[in-house]
């Protein structure tokens, strides 16, 4: 049995880390699965997914500080819409990621949340949760 759905995040800024932590768990408790697998999809080429911890804001405020050095939002880039610093932190990032089920809740660590990352935002970004029981 597998369930997939989707739900929408606004991104404050420019650039951010929003933790849809809590969204992904809830679809993970509307499919009724126990064990299983959880796939956290984002269908854009300026956004991308990430786990990472969610205790400390300032992680995410490291983060996003060492990205825009390490891909500068201008470098002389082609590219003509104006945001390829955006389309390479997304690739770096990842589209997706999964997450075991078990006992019907995410099996993350302590520590972890699930962030969607915006690299050029604001925006409203669509997130795919398939959810896969076994
Ligand atoms: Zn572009």
């Amino acid at each position: 049995m597998s369930k997939t759905y989707t739900f929408n995040v606004k991104t404050p800024r420019t650039t951010a880390m929003v933790d849809i932590t809590r969204q992904v768990e809830e679809q993970v408790q509307d499919s009724g699965v126990k064990s299983g697998a959880c796939i956290v999809f984002i269908p854009h080429t300026t956004a991308a997914v990430t786990i990472n911890e969610n205790a400390d804001p300032d992680v995410v405020r490291d983060f996003l500080m060492e990205i825009n050095k390490v891909i500068p939002f201008s470098d002389g880039y082609l590219h003509m819409e104006g945001n390829s610093a955006a389309h390479i932190k997304s690739s770096l990032m990842g589209f997706s990621e999964t997450i075991i089920i078990e006992d019907g809740r995410l099996y993350l660590g302590t520590w972890q949340g699930i962030y969607l990352t915006e690299f050029d935002g604001p925006r409203l970004r669509k997130v795919h949760v398939k959810i896969i029981e076994g």
